[in-house]
């Protein structure tokens, strides 16, 4: 019996915390985490409806085997808390031909025997009428991808997390932490808890708490948007895919129309890189409108109705663009996951098993080779 009060202390229940906090207490480990702001807040990089999921990864072949088993444990997740979290719908992948997002998501298919058909210019514009792409640029149609509801995912965790035992704390920041051989302690704006693991999952607030540790984290503001369509009927997730564009103004990505909201779409990247998150600029500016709209106008001229929503959401960056899941490099009790660089909550639900892991064994038999801290530390 571990003289501490509780098993394992996590530091943020956005969407990293809340699936590591789940899986220790699925483990039967006497979790308490710890969040800064209210449940399900709008501050950090885990709100704005959907989330992305797919598995033709171009930004590496690597991360293939560890969304195939997010995606098992997004179904595993919905079936405990009875809700339903993941839908499928295909991704389209739009680019020249010269274009690493095609090559990359070419690559990962073919390593791993995943399914995908290849649209010439032409055959874009007749399976997906509503795009303009000239004869240039290509599709890669992904039909084993999806979209996750973000916010119901990290309640789902969070509810999950809670019925098997564990501590959440809300409105509880930590202002330090320290670790020795024997434990560690975190001090919060309340209270100071002891504990025999630390895992930290703090999103664009890691730098801060990773100190000179965590200087290579960059944070990214970006927009999100929903905008009326000409005819919600073309927008359907039936005959309208998700899609990811890589065009000379840079890559944007849309969905297929899911309420009454319209269409949702946003650019990916394309943003200064600052080093806090309170640097970031919380309005909406003219400009961010203005960008969206010279986007659709070109590539989806249906889509031109009013913006009915937009909201500010957070990038954490690496410098590679990949992620950070490790041990800290100067003690073996405390874990992190950072640096998800815009593309991380798909696999939420897997990185709460490496975090259990690596809090539980120090190690993970998931891959997770690419992602040391050690190559920026
Ligand atoms: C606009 C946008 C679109 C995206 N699209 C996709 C997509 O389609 N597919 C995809 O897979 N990924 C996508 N991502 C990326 C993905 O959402 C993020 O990688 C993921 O949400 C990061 O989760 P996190 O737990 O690291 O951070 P967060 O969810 O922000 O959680 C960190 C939490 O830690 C808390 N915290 C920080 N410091 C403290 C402290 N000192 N004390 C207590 N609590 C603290 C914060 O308040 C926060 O709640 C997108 C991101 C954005 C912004």
């Amino acid at each position: 019996m571990s003289p501490h009060l509780f098993d394992a202390i996590v530091i943020g229940v956005g969407g990293m915390g809340s699936a590591a906090a789940c899986e220790l207490a699925r483990r039967g480990r006497r979790v308490l985490a710890l969040e800064q702001f209210a449940l399900g807040h709008d501050r950090g990089s885990s709100h704005g409806h959907t989330r992305i999921i797919r598995k033709a990864y171009y930004e590496h072949p690597d991360y293939v085997p560890l969304v195939c088993r997010a995606f098992e444990r997004w179904y595993d997740l919905e079936q405990r808390q009875g809700i339903h979290l993941l839908t499928e719908c295909p991704c389209l992948s739009i680019g020249r031909a010269d274009s690493p997002m095609i090559a990359g998501v070419r690559i990962s298919a073919a390593q791993y025997h995943l399914p995908v058909e290849e649209l010439s210019g032409p055959e874009l514009r007749r399976h997906f009428p509503v795009f303009r792409f000239g004869d240039d640029y290509m599709g890669v149609l992904e039909r084993s991808a999806g979209f996750l509801y973000v916010e119901d995912c990290v309640q789902a965790h969070v509810c999950e997390a809670v019925r098997l035992g564990a501590t959440i704390q809300d409105m509880e920041p930590v202002v330090s932490w320290e670790a020795n051989e024997r434990e560690v302690t975190v001090q919060t704006t309340a209270d100071r808890y002891t504990a025999a693991r630390l895992i930290i999952t703090a999103g664009p607030w890691a730098g801060q708490l990773l100190a000179q540790r965590g200087t290579f984290l960059r944070v990214m503001r970006q927009v999100v948007q929903w905008f009326g369509t000409r005819d919600d009927r073309l927008f359907r997730r039936d005959v309208f895919p998700l899609y990811i564009a890589d065009t000379p103004q840079g890559h944007f990505y849309g969905f297929p129309v899911l309420n009454a909201n319209g269409a949702k779409v946003a650019q990916h990247y394309g943003a200064p890189e600052l080093i806090y998150p309170s640097e970031i600029e919380r309005t909406i500016q003219p400009q961010d409108e203005a960008t969206a709209r010279a986007f659709l106008r070109e590539h989806l001229p249906m889509i031109d109705g009013p913006r009915r929503r937009a909201s500010v959401c957070l990038y954490t960056l690496t410098p590679d663009r990949h992620f950070v899941i490790d041990l800290h490099p100067d003690h073996a009790n405390v874990a992190l996951a950072a640096g998800f660089s815009g593309h991380g909550f798909k696999f939420s639900s897997v990185v709460g098993e490496i975090l259990a892991d690596l809090a539980d064994h120090g190690c993970t038999e998931l891959p997770i080779g690419r992602f040391g801290i050690k190559r920026f530390v």
